[in-house]
C-alpha cells in the first residue's frame, strides 16, 4: 500500500446514484479525492421508463446543474387508465416539496452520461470498463483495499477510506456485504422498448405520461412516456412473485400493450431495444450503513414500490451520504456518520415508501383500481394525492387514510354529492 494513492471516497457505479454521490462530495468539499468506477463504457443504455420528475430537477438544481435539461420537452400531465377503459387525465399538481411540477423523458443513454460528465468536470477520477470484484480491510484500520478488474481480466487494487456501492439492482458490493437480494415479493420485473409514434400527442391531446393499471399487466402497470420528437418509451412491469406464480411471458405482455395502444389509435412504428430488468422495491431495504461502506440507489433497494421511480431516491441518497460524512472521512466518526446517513434517509422517505407499498397492494386489485379511478374522476383531491405519491414525497397520515377509506366505502352517488371539484375523464 506504500506510495499508493488513497481515495477519500471510491464509488462503484456511475449511474445517477453514483454520479450524484460524487457530485455532492465535490461540491461540499472540492479538495476531496473522489474516484468512481463502472464496468461499462459511457454513454451506456439502461432499461428504464426514462421519466424524471420534480425530485430529480431539484437534486440537479441544488448544485446548479439543471442546465443539462435545457431544450428537453416538458411533460405536464398524467393519463391513468384502468380496467373497462376507465381513464382520467390530470395535470401534475404543484407538489409540496419541490419547485417544478413537470416531468422530462430523456433516454438514459443520454441522461446518465450528462450527469456522469458533471462529476468528471469536477475532477472526479473515473475508471470505465472497470469492474468491482471485492474489497477487504488493510493493516491500516481506516483504509480499504478494493480489487477491480478490466475487460482483459487484469486485476488491480484501489485504496479508499469510504467505499460506496452504487452498482445497481444486482450490486456486487451488496453481495460482498453478505446481504441478500430482495425477495420476489419486494421486487418487480419490467421490460422497456422504444417506438416511434407520429400521432401519440395528437391522440392524447397533449404531452402526457400514460399509465395503464391492471389491464395488459394484471396486478401491474404498463406505460407510454413521450420523449423528444416521435420517440416514445413504452414498457410494462409487475411484481416478480406474481409474474412467476402466473407463469407470465414479459414479451407477450408488451405485445398486448402495443395492441392496446393501437386500439386507442396510436400509430406504433419501429419497436426496438426491448430490454427487461429487475426493480428492487424500497418496501424491503437492506442495512445501508456498514464499516467504511455504504449503499445508495438500487444497490440499497430504493425504488418507489408504487411508481417504479428510482432515479430521484438514489440521487438524493448520494447527497444525504455526502452531507453526513464529508467532514469525517479522516476521523474516527466516519462509521457513526454513515449510520447518520441511513437514519436521515429513513426519516425522510420511510413513511413515504410505506404509503406507496400500501397503495401498490390496493392497486393490485382490479376492483380497487376501477373504484379509485372512478373516485378520482369526480374528486380532484384523490387524484392529486395519487399523483403526489407518484411524483412527490406524500405519505398516508391517519386523516388521509380515514378520508380515503370513507371515499371507497361511500356509495358513488353520495360521494358525487359531496365533491365539488372534478378532474376530467377521458
Ligand atoms: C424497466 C424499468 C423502468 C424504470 N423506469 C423508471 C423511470 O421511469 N423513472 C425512474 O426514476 N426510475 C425508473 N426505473 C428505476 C431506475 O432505472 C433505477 O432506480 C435507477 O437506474 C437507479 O440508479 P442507480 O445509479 O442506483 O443504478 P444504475 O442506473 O443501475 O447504475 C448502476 C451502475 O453500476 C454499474 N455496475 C454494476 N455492477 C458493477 C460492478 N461490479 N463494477 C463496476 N460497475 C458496476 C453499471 O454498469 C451501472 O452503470 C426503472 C427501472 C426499470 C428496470
Amino acid at each position: 500500500m506504500k506510495n499508493e494513492k488513497i481515495y477519500d471516497v471510491l464509488i462503484v457505479g456511475a449511474g445517477p446514484s453514483g454520479s450524484n454521490t460524487a457530485i455532492s462530495f465535490k461540491n461540499l468539499d472540492p479538495n476531496l479525492n473522489i474516484g468512481i468506477i463502472d464496468k461499462a463504457i459511457f454513454p451506456r443504455d439502461k432499461s428504464c421508463g426514462d421519466a424524471i420528475g420534480p425530485g430529480v430537477i431539484n437534486a440537479l438544481k441544488r448544485f446548479n446543474n439543471e442546465h443539462i435539461l435545457d431544450d428537453e420537452p416538458q411533460v405536464i400531465s398524467t393519463s391513468l387508465f384502468g380496467p373497462d377503459d376507465i381513464g382520467i387525465q390530470n395535470y401534475i399538481p404543484k407538489v409540496k416539496n419541490k419547485d417544478d411540477s413537470v416531468v422530462y423523458v430523456i433516454p438514459r443513454y443520454e441522461l446518465d452520461n450528462r450527469i456522469f460528465n458533471i462529476a468528471k468536470e469536477l475532477n472526479v477520477e473515473s475508471y470505465e470498463n472497470t469492474r468491482f470484484v471485492k474489497y477487504e480491510n488493510t493493516e491500516d484500520e481506516n483504509i480499504l483495499r478494493v480489487e477491480v478488474q478490466d475487460s482483459e481480466n487484469q486485476k488491480t487494487s484501489i485504496y479508499t477510506k469510504l467505499l460506496v456501492g452504487a452498482d445497481g439492482a444486482n450490486s456486487r458490493v451488496r453481495k460482498s456485504l453478505n446481504l441478500k437480494q430482495n425477495s420476489d415479493i419486494h421486487k418487480a420485473i419490467a421490460i422497456r422498448a422504444y417506438i416511434d409514434s407520429p400521432n401519440y400527442i395528437e391522440i392524447f391531446k397533449e404531452r402526457t405520461l400514460m399509465f395503464e393499471i391492471n389491464v395488459s399487466a394484471l396486478k401491474g402497470y404498463a406505460w407510454a412516456f413521450p420523449s423528444k420528437g416521435d420517440l416514445i418509451n413504452i414498457g410494462i412491469g409487475m411484481p416478480l412473485n406474481l409474474f412467476k406464480k402466473d407463469n407470465m411471458d414479459i414479451n407477450q405482455m408488451l405485445d398486448q400493450f402495443v395492441n392496446t395502444l393501437e386500439s386507442k389509435g396510436v400509430i406504433v412504428e419501429n419497436i426496438r431495444m426491448e430490454k427487461s430488468y429487475m426493480l428492487p422495491f424500497a418496501s424491503s431495504r437492506p442495512k445501508l450503513a456498514h464499516d467504511k461502506v455504504a449503499l445508495v440507489g438500487d444497490a440499497g433497494s430504493m425504488i418507489n414500490p408504487m411508481s417504479g421511480e428510482g432515479i430521484f431516491y438514489g440521487m438524493e441518497a448520494g447527497y444525504l451520504l455526502a452531507k453526513e460524512t464529508f467532514t469525517s472521512l479522516d476521523g474516527t466518526d466516519l462509521n457513526k456518520n454513515i449510520k447518520r446517513y441511513e437514519k436521515a434517509l429513513n426519516k425522510r422517505f420511510g413513511k413515504h415508501f410505506l404509503s406507496c407499498a400500501l397503495a401498490r397492494l390496493v392497486l393490485q386489485s382490479p376492483f380497487m383500481t376501477k373504484r379509485l379511478l372512478k373516485i378520482a374522476s369526480i374528486d380532484k383531491n384523490t387524484i392529486n394525492f395519487v399523483v403526489e405519491l407518484l411524483f412527490d414525497e406524500a405519505r398516508l397520515t391517519l386523516k388521509e387514510t380515514f378520508l380515503l377509506s370513507a371515499k371507497f366505502i361511500l356509495p358513488f352517488k353520495t360521494l358525487r354529492f359531496f365533491t365539488k371539484s372534478p378532474s376530467f375523464s377521458l
